[in-house]
């Protein structure tokens, strides 16, 4: 490093403003092993408590991108979107949507990650589609994205190793409630895809990352301010995730209901936030309000399912699944959860869903965890039904009885029988 650690640590530390240079050199030190975990731990605690400005994050951003490999998409035609979400109980919203805005003709290269803790990721979702891969080289990845007009990957280890380091630290060590860290975390891998633009969806309630809609409204401008900055276009919309979305939460059951989505069907609030986020991207390519306003037909006259149907194939899976998602497979134990008395689905805590489906193996303690496909929960009753008593409130798909008897116990606390509900709004804010 061209720098002493310490010297750049104390200077954020006592609340002055790093340089780009300087930011850069710690990046190498990251990712060289110049800068050790005692001195990375300390600087990124630093940031925590001091911050960083507008041009520091885009400049911790862009070291962090350059730290790995940066894809080249210049041989495919048109803006290329993706979409990324803060992370939520539920949300398969990217199944749906990737083969929907590719269907519209705008590509979609996207790169996604595995769940953690309560959380799904669309990467574990994937793998249960039996034979689907998601760990493409470059090359595939921009072959696919050319053949199906859109492509769903993981990020491999050379795209921005910056990070990986980083967030391991920021695990362990109290920092990652930062907003330029995260900012920086969330767009420089999503700038080292090649990207032109992206739909942020920022997830705020009991089952967020950002629970405060406040925090949550200051990380979708550092989003878009620092994502102008690096040179792509960023919308952020500010969703709720005091409720799980859609029904299905667990792997399969969850490509279950994306494809329900993609035949037109499924839950309202999936199709709506699918259609809101593709609308979003849309715009992000320039089409027209006419373009928008015939994505609806596209679900629902089969286009956006034919394109998933060719991902699918194209990516090693078995296409079948599009038309009957039996396919997938079936959790072994099938366990009721019937409502005690009648009134209204007053709330569902998405929180407790999530570790339950966790704790029945959908989902990861530590990050080496291997995943279960087949459990999770399928809600019969959104928020806000009536019931009676005697009604299905929740169906558990467990491996085992024990397990399923733990998930329904926990599951019958975490619905709350009472008055009608007021409604909320899917969509709270937007940024573009
Ligand atoms: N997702 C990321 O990739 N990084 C963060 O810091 C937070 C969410």
């Amino acid at each position: 490093m061209r720098w002493h650690p310490a010297e750049l640590i104390k200077k954020k530390r006592d609340g002055g403003t790093l340089s780009a240079e300087e930011i850069a050199d710690l990046v190498r030190g990251v990712v060289d092993g110049s800068l050790g975990d005692a001195q990375l731990g300390a600087f990124l605690m630093a940031v925590c408590c001091r911050g960083m400005d507008a041009e520091e994050t885009a400049a911790l951003t862009l070291a962090m991108r350059d730290s790995g490999r940066v894809l080249d998409l210049s041989s495919v035609p048109g803006c290329k979107v993706d979409k990324h979400s803060t992370g939520g109980v539920g949300d398969k919203v990217s199944l749906c949507l990737a083969p929907l805005v590719a269907a519209a003709g705008v590509p979609v290269p996207m790169v996604s990650g595995r769940g953690l803790g309560h959380t799904g990721g669309t990467i574990d979702k994937l793998q249960a589609i039996p034979g689907y891969r998601t760990d493409l080289d470059p090359g595939e990845f921009v072959a696919v994205l050319l053949d199906c007009g859109f492509v769903m990957a993981g990020a491999s280890a050379e795209v921005a190793p910056a990070d990986r380091r980083m967030y391991a630290v920021r695990d362990v060590s109290g920092t990652v409630e930062s907003i330029p860290l995260i900012t920086a975390s969330i767009l420089s891998k999503k700038l080292a895809a090649g990207i032109d633009a992206l739909a942020m969806d920022v997830k705020c309630g009991r089952a967020a990352f950002m629970r405060e809609p406040d925090a949550a409204r200051a990380l979708m401008r550092s989003l878009v301010d620092t994502g102008r900055r690096a040179g792509i276009r960023v919308t952020a919309l500010l969703t709720d995730m005091d409720t799980v979305l859609g029904r299905a939460a667990g792997n399969a059951l969850e490509v279950e209901e994306a494809i329900a989505c993609l035949r037109g069907g499924g839950p309202a609030d999936l199709r709506a936030l699918t259609l809101e986020l593709a609308g979003e991207m849309l715009c992000l390519a320039g089409r027209s309000e006419a373009d928008v306003a015939r994505l609806p037909d596209l679900l629902d006259s089969g286009a956006a399912l034919a394109c998933f149907r060719r991902n699918v194939e194209r990516q090693g899976g078995d296409p079948r699944v599009a038309d009957d998602p039996a396919r997938l497979g079936r959790a072994p134990v099938q366990v009721p959860v019937e409502a005690g008395e009648a009134g209204h689905v007053a709330d569902i805590d998405p929180l407790a869903i999530g570790l339950a489906v966790r704790d029945l193996g959908g989902g990861r303690r530590q990050p080496g965890d291997a995943v279960d496909p087949l459990v999770g929960i399928v809600l019969a009753r959104a928020r806000g039904a009536s019931v009676a008593r005697g009604d299905l409130l929740a169906t558990v798909h467990a491996r085992d009885r024990a397990s399923a008897e733990r998930a329904a116990v926990a599951l019958r606390a975490a619905i709350t029988i009472g008055a009608r509900p007021e409604p909320r709004p899917l969509v709270v804010d937007r940024v573009r």
